[in-house]
């Protein structure tokens, strides 16, 4: 049993200041207009040179960053990992739109992948398809509209970008996910990463994709993934999650006339969500999986259907997932139970993660009940050791 509500373990490795701090944090995210604007003009400043970035670095960028280097990450790693919890390091630079940062954050990511090889708590890697090539190209490959030639050649670097850092995945013998992205770029990402899973894949899973379960067609492409390993001899890694970007695609969905990609409501997705995962434990001969989730419902399910398939917790192919500086209370208490833990671990220049933290702060105010259940775990603990 996997008791969720004990705060004593999930905030272990937080001292008081720390989780003061987080509750000062939660409670400012709390207020939808002040993040709307705090986050632009926060936004505004870096762009004008405005000196900051301390406060940044001191607030937002501190809960939910391991740093601003792989190096400077290194003890925050450290700590997770004295208590079963692991890092996936995140090179969370998004948004550029240049062929010189596309090489860097190539690089950043096989350098990433080195590191893990050399520490235990980073066991997995991970990268953002849009951040190796321009989401204007992903779209027109995915849409299958007609590259001119000097595409071409943009598409191919692209493709070597990729190519190159699935090889030093399993040279480094970590396995790398593909992070998924908006529905309209999602099909060349599909595309690569099942040929990558084709090439990498046949003894173990070395690279998994992401689906997003608010997609209504995603079961099925889950299915189908799993019928090809089945015939072509592959293995199939999935993490799996609900979606980031719903209201984007809704109303991209509405002004451009097309049937929204998007689930009618969040049963659905739920339901969506559940089934993956099943489908995934049923042919874990052939797959491999990393829940997601902040969602305690999803995790107690998992673990539930773990028990009752007999599959070990600390299973090498199943792994929970959170993002650092949330649901502590997941993660630290699955890890104290023996359950695969890895936490994203978000790190690069502090201007250059903005647009991460701002997704970070709006979706703390949005999904509903998120800063509120952060909220009242902080205070109960801080209550808890005044005790
Ligand atoms: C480790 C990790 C990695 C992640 N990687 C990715 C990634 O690669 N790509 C990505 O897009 N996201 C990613 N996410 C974010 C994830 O998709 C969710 O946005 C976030 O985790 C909230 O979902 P939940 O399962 O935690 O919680 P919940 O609170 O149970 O679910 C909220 C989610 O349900 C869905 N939803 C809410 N309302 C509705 C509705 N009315 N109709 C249909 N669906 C609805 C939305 O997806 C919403 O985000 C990741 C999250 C984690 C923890």
């Amino acid at each position: 049993m996997v008791d969720y509500a004990n705060t004593e373990i999930a905030f272990k490795m937080r001292s008081n200041g720390e989780l003061r701090r987080a509750e000062w944090l939660f409670e400012l995210l709390g207020h939808p207009g002040l993040v709307k604007v705090g986050s632009r003009t926060a936004l505004w400043a870096l762009r004008q040179g405005l000196p900051i970035q301390g406060l940044v670095r001191q607030t937002v960028f501190r809960q939910f960053c391991g740093g601003e280097t792989m190096d400077e990450c290194a003890p925050v790693i450290q700590r997770m990992k004295g208590f079963g919890v692991h890092s996936i390091l995140d090179y969370s630079v998004e948004g550029k739109e240049r062929e010189s940062d596309f090489v860097r954050t190539a690089q950043v990511t096989i350098d990433a992948l080195r590191f893990s090889a050399q520490h235990p708590g980073v066991p997995l890697g991970v990268f953002k398809p849009t951040g190796l090539g321009r989401i204007a190209l992903w779209e027109k490959v995915s849409a299958q509209r007609g590259l001119n030639i000097e595409e071409q050649s943009e598409w191919e670097r692209v493709r070597h970008r990729v190519q190159n850092v699935c090889l030093a995945a399993r040279n480094a013998r970590v396995p790398l996910m593909f992070d998924a992205e908006e529905s309209w770029m999602q099909d060349a990402a599909d595309d690569l990463c099942l040929e990558m899973m084709r090439l990498h894949n046949r003894e173990r899973v070395w690279v998994y994709n992401t689906v997003q379960m608010y997609r209504h067609d995603r079961l099925a492409y889950v299915q189908s993934c799993i019928e090809m390993s089945e015939k072509e001899g592959f293995k199939v890694g999935f993490k799996v999650v609900r979606g980031a970007y719903m209201e984007k695609e809704r109303e991209r969905a509405e002004s451009l006339g097309y049937p929204s990609p998007i689930q009618p409501d969040k049963t659905a997705t739920d339901q969506d969500y559940d089934r993956a995962i099943e489908l995934l434990l049923e042919h874990l001969d052939r797959t491999a999986l990393v829940a997601g989730t902040h969602n305690e419902e999803s995790c107690r399910k998992l673990v539930a259907l773990m028990g009752s398939r007999k599959i070990p917790a600390s299973d090498a192919r199943v792994w929970f997932s959170q993002l650092y500086g949330m649901s502590d209370n997941l993660s630290f208490n699955l890890a104290a139970e023996g359950y695969n833990v890895v936490k994203y671990l978000p790190f690069g220049p502090v201007a250059d993660v903005m647009p991460y933290l701002i997704r970070r702060a709006e979706e703390n105010t949005s999904i509903g009940g998120q800063t509120g259940r952060e909220l009242r775990l902080i205070r109960q603990e801080l209550k808890r050791r005044k005790r």
